[in-house]
C-alpha cells in the first residue's frame, strides 16, 4: 500500500491498525469493538466484532513494517504517550516532535481508513508519498490536534471517528465541490484530526483556540464558534465529535471575509450527528 513491492509469503505482513504498544500500555488489546460504516441511513460494512488487538490491515509490506512505520512508532512514543495523559502540553512540542506527531496521526489515519472502508475516499496514489517524503505530508493532508483534560474516566484509552463532515465557508455558487474526509482519532486526552481536501482551493478553517495546528504548522483561517452550551446534548464523545465536525473548509475567502459571515450552526451540526442519519 505504501510501496510497490511485490507481496508474497515472506514479504507479506500485517499492520495493527492501532499500534501494539498503544494497546498495550493502555492494556486494551482484548477490547471487542465493532466498527461500523454508515451512507445516509444504511450500513455499508458487514458488522463485525473483534477485540482490537486483532484490528489489522493486510496490503503492508514487511519491509514498510519493519522499517519507516516502526522508526515512525518509536520515534512519536515519548511525545505521544506524555501528551495522552497530560504530563506535556501540545504547545511545548519542538518542530521536529511536531511533525513526527503528524507523520504518525497521518500514517494511523491512512491505515484506519484502508481498513474500514472497500470503497475508500482518500485517493490510494497518496499512500506511497507518506512514505517517500520523510520531512513532509502529501498534499491535500492537515492535521490538527488538541487535548481535552475533562474527559470522562470511564472512556475506551482510544477512539476514532471519520466522516466527510465540513463546516463550509464560501460564496454561494462560487466554488466546486471538493473530495473530502475527516479521521479523528483519540488516544487518552489527546485528539488528533487528520484532515484530506482534494482541491487546493479550499484551505481549513479551524476554531479559534480549539485546533491547534500540527501540520502544516499554521492555520491562516479561523472562525469564533461561541458554542451554546446549553442548546447541545452533552454525550459520552460529544468533546471527540466536537472537536471532529468543528473543523471546516473555505473557498475564495479571506480571514476579515470570514469574521462577517454569520456563526456557524455547530449546535445543530453535533446533534445531526448522533441522531441523524444513523438512528
Ligand atoms: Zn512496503
Amino acid at each position: 500500500m505504501f510501496c510497490s513491492a511485490v507481496l508474497r509469503s515472506g514479504t507479506r505482513s500485517l499492520e495493527h491498525v492501532f499500534p501494539d504498544w498503544i494497546l498495550r500500555h493502555f492494556r486494551i488489546g482484548d477490547h471487542v469493538i465493532s466498527p461500523q460504516a454508515w451512507k445516509g441511513t444504511s450500513v455499508v460494512s458487514a458488522v463485525r466484532r473483534h477485540p482490537l488487538a486483532a484490528f489489522r490491515l493486510g496490503g503492508i509490506c514487511a519491509g514498510c513494517n519493519n522499517g519507516w512505520m516502526s522508526a515512525l512508532e518509536q520515534n512519536v512514543k515519548p511525545s505521544l504517550l506524555a501528551l495522552s495523559k497530560g504530563e506535556r502540553h501540545l504547545s511545548d512540542l519542538t518542530h521536529l516532535e511536531q511533525r513526527t506527531l503528524s507523520r504518525w496521526a497521518a500514517k494511523t489515519a491512512l491505515v484506519l481508513h484502508a481498513a474500514t472502508y472497500s470503497d475508500q475516499v482518500i485517493p490510494r496514489p497518496l499512500y506511497p508519498l507518506l512514505r517517500s517524503q520523510p520531512k513532509q505530508l502529501p498534499t491535500g493532508l492537515a492535521v490538527l490536534a488538541i487535548q481535552t483534560p475533562d474527559l470522562a474516566d470511564d472512556l475506551l484509552a482510544v477512539t476514532a471517528i471519520q466522516s466527510d463532515r465540513f463546516l463550509i465557508f464560501s460564496r454561494p455558487g462560487t466554488a466546486s465541490d471538493p473530495v473530502r474526509w475527516k479521521i479523528s482519532l483519540r488516544v487518552g486526552i489527546l485528539q488528533l484530526l487528520v484532515s484530506y481536501c482534494s482541491d487546493a482551493a479550499w484551505t481549513p478553517v479551524g476554531w479559534r483556540d480549539v485546533h491547534k495546528a500540527l501540520w502544516p504548522t499554521q492555520m491562516t483561517l479561523f472562525y469564533a464558534a461561541g458554542l451554546r452550551r446549553d442548546l447541545v446534548t452533552t454525550r459520552k464523545e460529544s468533546g471527540t465529535v466536537l472537536f471532529h465536525i468543528s473543523l471546516g473548509i473555505a473557498a475564495g475567502l479571506v480571514q476579515a471575509e470570514i469574521e462577517l459571515l454569520p456563526r456557524p450552526p455547530l449546535e445543530q451540526e453535533l446533534e445531526r450527528f448522533f441522531t441523524s442519519p444513523r438512528k
